[in-house]
């Protein structure tokens, strides 16, 4: 984990929000102290960021802190981006199939799987989830479906490939299916999937032996999906949730910064409930995929699995909570100066 860019934030951030206001910095410190164990979400928590929604040019260094799918509304994508990284079994049940910008996670074996997501383009849904499952020894053919997380670009842009290719269907929420409708074309993504499946809060997927719990967490979009699914370590139980929609790149929206906060409790509550120990997203720069994948390989006989994290669910949650919290704060306090 990289703590010395964390420190750096959080002095930036600290000089910088005397003038927000008390209740934006109070949130801020708590969430950027969870974010020891999350860094790569301690972003979200920067009180300066966003600047584009009034037109003024980020600097390079704010840049290189936003995760990928936070691109998508202000200009080109870095070619460090597309970088691929290896596909990988993570689970008995659960493959990374991505790449820096973007993850596609593939859920459960040959009896039956379900795509989470379809990466930006055609050509990486072709190299990174066909071309991963290739290299990794599985048959596309028992895809079932293609969840995709939210209606974004970088989750559906090969998602139709995917599915006309194997003749599948796409499934999202009304929400998001309706958020898909008013994007149109954009040169840096695959199409918007022609209309599919709607799947609903509290529905479970049937995946093969495998099932899969719907949650709906609206903030980043308002249909965004963070399912709940056990996945397996050479036979043992754990329980993984995956938040599908991170970046606060929906402009500065106190309603939508407080509908995010309250998605980040439900799924601490929700969490909770289920004894999740695994917490991953779809950015593999935001959740600790690329690192925890390192270790995975390195990984000895015996020794603990680097994505099982039972004792750092409720930092994620803080980190997502207060960071939101944060930033409702900040522009509650712009709009009433
Ligand atoms: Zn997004």
């Amino acid at each position: 984990m990289h703590h010395a860019p964390l420190v750096l934030a959080i002095s930036v951030t600290l000089l910088s929000t005397s003038a927000m206001g008390d209740d934006a910095t109070y949130h801020a410190e708590r969430g950027l102290a969870a974010a020891t164990q999350w860094p790569g979400y301690a972003s979200l928590c920067d009180l300066d960021s966003h600047m584009r929604n009034v037109n003024v040019p980020r600097t390079s260094s704010q840049r290189q802190r936003s995760a990928g799918d936070e691109h998508h509304h202000h200009g080109s994508r870095q070619t460090s981006d597309v970088d691929p990284l290896p596909p990988m079994q993570v689970f008995d049940n659960l493959f990374f199939l991505g790449n820096h910008s973007v993850s596609a996670w593939l859920y459960g074996d040959e009896d039956g799987y379900l795509l989470i997501d379809g990466l930006n383009t055609d050509e990486e849904a072709r190299e990174d989830i066909l071309g991963g499952m290739d290299t990794l020894g599985l048959d596309p053919s028992a895809i079932e479906a293609v969840l995709v997380t939210h209606g974004h670009g970088d989750h559906y842009g090969g998602a139709d490939y995917i599915a006309e290719k194997l003749d599948v269907e796409v499934l999202m929420t009304q929400a998001d299916w309706d958020l898909v409708e008013t994007l149109g074309e954009h040169p840096r993504f695959g199409p918007p999937p022609s209309p599919g499946r709607v799947v609903s809060d509290g529905e479970t997927l049937q995946v093969g032996d495998y099932h899969l719990d719907v949650h709906v967490t609206p903030g980043h979009t308002p249909g965004t999906i963070s399912p709940i699914f056990t996945v397996y370590d050479h036979g043992e139980p754990h329980v993984a949730m995956l938040w599908g929609g991170t970046g606060f790149n929906f402009g500065p929206d106190v309603d939508t910064f407080e509908a995010y906060a309250a998605s980040a409790a439900k799924m601490r509550r929700l969490s909770t409930a289920a004894d999740v120990d695994v917490f991953i997203s779809n950015h593999a720069k935001r959740d600790g995929s690329i690192e925890m994948m390192e270790a995975l390989a390195q990984r000895q006989p015996e020794a603990p699995h680097p994505f099982v994290r039972e004792n750092d669910g409720e930092a994620l949650f803080t980190v997502l909570e207060q960071c939101a919290l944060a930033q409702a704060a900040r522009f509650r306090t712009d709009l009433s100066r």
